[in-house]
């Protein structure tokens, strides 16, 4: 592990800058939301006493609203949050325009491109269920988030409805209420327009009134109230449908016992927007310095830093941003791990890596894919934004001892590198090995992605780089190999694909092999044509031992001949089925059946696979490694396994169809309860957290004195293969990586593991 500076002795308070997702309930309005519950509990429906004191808090809420938003002789009706708001809107529009529909006529629903998916899915869910079949268009956005004017003043002469946003919740970026106003009405008088501002409450002034928007959406928890109260306007004369019909209650607008807690947090909140209770809110002037404050931090900490935004039309309060050559992902789990929460400006699924609001923005897409949202609400203090701040800068410290950034004014004890790690870009997998003694390093298959990281690296570890190779051209995506090789081994004369030309050469069951020295260990390569006629593999072995004519082999690298699942396709321009088949029967007799292999695609997250973990699922493969089919029958197999290649996402070309379908071995899940007692009992247990050196660095459990980052998991698998009994338990943030690292290990013949279930986040440190 590595000790940072200043490593916290205690457990590290949260610091929450995810106001936009959601917010705490202040103390004073659950203070006020419990009292409804417990003394004011009366239904405000009811004639006596006690209903009549409940009915009293929700109209003086609702005239607060009022004065709040400007609603002048507009109704607020109250509601479950702001996805219901949207919907009664979009109800009410659609179906009062439904009653004059020109059969003859094309119909337009318009929506803002960054708009909140709540609309876009309601417009379409609505026009499907109304039967109005109009056609649903997003509006553009310039590289500013602003709506395109000439694109709605052309397109709303048809619209039934319009939708737009009065604040972005990625982005903080608010449109010109103003210009859309004349914008709309000079070019259409009476379609709907709604306006979400659920991210504008109490960070910009609302004058609804004064506007000719129709309906405005309203959430309570983004601004310090319960989740399940929220609240809506509807200009007076605006066509209404009431969404949800019953009891009559809110004047029959929206029926249901009203939810008189979370009103009642609303009034304290209202209150103190009003800035007529002791608590008020920190100004708005305030809250744009606390920004520039979190801005510059964040500077200081990451000097590459890119905003995704301008400051100058955004609230003050949400900050977007993205670190070149860091994943959302990476900075997410880094600044969780100072219990600094922030979101991402993406959904993280395994896929879907972008923002589609940074995209409709037009940004590049690594920004996109980058993005990271910073976002707090005017209850934010000064000395929580001071305390963020020193996290930020902290947080950068352990990527600097990890090596991910280069910041020469620290001086760190460097974790030093040594082994196999494992580097993915979506599918694809780079491998660097290390030799500690001799600080020798190669890479394997670099992605273009990685070249920065991969410089930084190198720079930052003093390694010697003995050569970067490619197993084969690739099909799916550029190697960063050359532009390595420039800065690095410039000097070298090498093939095609990096293997340096003037190798040595030995003799392995009687054929020639070049080989180059790394440390202690040979890199042999091996001509493995079928995938591509270029193929190559290259084994990591122990010097070869004349004495026994066998290899030891710690790794094979054998780029998309053998994949997790899968073998590499065959149905290339280039490729062969046949020398496909005579490769893999090299490969068998050169590595044996367990030595680790690791290919370039890794499509499911199963890190590793040795030849005797595939055969059971892989039955063509099988077939091979047992003599049982030819070449021919092997051809004819490939033909139809290669049919069966879907290329998932789009972007992704496939480089090999997977067999099965990747079914997930189960493991034993620990509870933080079934935990403690495993570890009251006299054991022989290794607790491993998998999360990254930096994570690691800033906040372990004292019980997990073992960090094996998920990238190094591959050489954990190695050095202990012949351990396989050992119980080990595996933790991460969130038990997401020790749910796959698990499955992996089993898979791979390790016979006692388990992992804590939901990870740190559901185990207090
Ligand atoms: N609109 C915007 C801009 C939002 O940020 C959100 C919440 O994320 C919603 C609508 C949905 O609000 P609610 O959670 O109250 O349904």
């Amino acid at each position: 592990m590595i000790n940072l500076p200043n490593t916290p002795k205690q457990p590290l308070s949260l610091i929450y800058l995810d106001a936009n997702a959601t917010t705490q309930v202040l103390p004073q309005a659950a203070k006020a939301a419990l009292s409804t519950m417990e003394t004011l509990f009366g239904n405000p429906s009811s004639s006596h006493v006690t209903g009549l004191q409940a009915k009293q808090i929700i109209e003086e809420t609702r005239q607060q609203a009022k004065n709040i938003i400007g609603a002048g002789d507009g109704k607020v009706i109250f509601t479950s949050g702001a996805t219901e708001g949207i919907q009664t809107a979009i109800l009410s529009a659609l179906y009062s325009a439904k009653k004059t529909l020109d059969s003859s006529k094309k119909y337009c629903l318009l929506y803002g491109a960054t708009e909140h998916k709540a609309v876009p899915e309601s417009l379409k869910h609505w026009n499907n269920i109304l039967e109005i079949n109009a056609e649903v268009k997003a509006i553009p956005v310039n590289e500013m988030g602003q709506l395109d004017m000439d694109f709605i003043a052309k397109e709303v002469p048809n619209a039934l409805i319009i939708c737009t946003m009065a604040v972005n919740n990625e982005t903080g970026v608010y449109q010109d209420i103003q210009l859309l106003d004349q914008t709309i009405r000079a070019n259409n008088k009476s379609t709907a327009w709604m306006v979400d501002c659920v991210q504008a409450l109490g960070k910009t002034d609302l004058n609804l009134a004064n506007t000719s928007i129709d309906y405005a959406p309203f959430s309570g928890h983004k601004l310090y109230a319960p989740k399940g109260i929220g609240f809506m306007y509807v200009k007076e004369n605006a066509p209404f449908t009431a969404f949800i019909a019953g009891g009559g209650q809110e004047s029959g607008l929206r029926s249901g016992t009203e939810n008189l807690p979370g009103v009642a947090a609303l009034n304290v909140i209202f209150s103190m927007l009003n800035g007529d209770s002791k608590n008020t809110f920190t100004p708005l002037k305030t809250l744009h310095l606390f920004r520039q404050q979190l801005a510059t931090a964040l500077t200081q900490a990451f000097p590459k830093i890119v905003f995704n935004h301008s400051f100058e039309n955004s609230v003050p309060t949400t900050l977007n941003f993205a670190i070149p050559e860091f994943s959302s992902k990476e900075i997410m789990d880094l600044f969780d791990a100072a219990n600094l929460r922030v979101s991402s400006g993406s959904a993280c699924s395994s896929k879907v890596t972008r923002s589609f609001v940074l995209d409709a923005m037009g940004l590049p897409a690594w920004q996109s894919g980058s993005a990271i949202r910073m976002s707090f609400g005017p209850a934010m203090t000064q000395q929580q934004i001071d305390e963020a701040c020193t996290r930020i800068v902290f947080a950068a410290q352990a990527l600097t001892q990890s090596c991910l950034t280069i910041d020469t004014d620290i001086i760190a004890d460097k974790i030093p590198l040594e082994g196999l790690i494992q580097f993915k870009v979506g599918g694809g997998c780079s491998w660097l090995y290390v030799d500690k003694n001799t600080k020798s390093a190669i890479f394997i298959d670099p992605l273009p992605e990685l070249t920065e990281r991969l410089k930084t690296l190198l720079t930052c570890q003093d390694l010697n780089l003995v050569a970067v190779i490619d197993t084969h051209g690739h099909a799916d995506h550029q190697s960063c190999r050359g532009d390595i090789a420039e800065d690095y081994l410039a000097q070298q004369q090498t093939d095609i694909l990096g293997w340096p030309i003037n190798s040595k050469t030995t003799i392995i069951h009687g054929k020639p092999y070049s080989y180059i020295i790394l440390g202690d260990k040979w890199l042999v390569k091996v001509n493995t044509p079928g995938h591509t006629a270029d193929s190559i593999s290259l084994l990591l072995c122990d010097p070869a031992n004349a004495a026994t004519d066998e290899l030891v082999v710690h790794y094979g690298f054998c780029g998309d001949l053998l994949l997790m699942d899968s073998l590499g396709r065959t149905n290339f321009s280039g490729s062969s089925a046949a020398a496909m088949f005579t490769s893999l029967q090299l490969l068998k007799s050169l590595i044996g059946t367990d030595s680790l292999i690791c290919p370039s695609h890794d499509y499911n997250n199963e890190f590793t696979t040795s030849i005797t973990a595939e055969i059971s699922r892989n039955s063509l493969l099988a077939q091979v490694i047992a003599d049982e089919i030819d070449s021919k029958q092997f051809e004819v197999q490939k033909t139809l396994m290669d049919t069966h290649i879907v290329d998932q996402s789009g972007s992704e070309i496939m480089c090999g169809a997977l067999i099965g379908d990747c079914q997930k071995v189960s493991v034993r899940e620990y509870t933080s309860r079934s935990l403690a007692e495993a570890l009251e009992q006299p054991n022989n247990m290794k607790l491993i957290d998998l999360r990254e050196p930096y994570e690691y660095a800033l906040q372990h459990d004292k019980n997990f004195e073992n960090n094996v980052p998920l990238t190094q998991l591959v050489e954990f698998v190695q050095q202990h293969k012949h351990n396989k009994q050992q119980q080990l338990i595996l933790v991460c943030r969130s038990g997401s990586r020790s749910q796959l690292a698990a499955q992996a290990l089993v898979r791979l013949g390790f016979e006692n593991v388990g992992h804590l279930k939901g990870g740190y986040a559901l185990h207090q440190y």
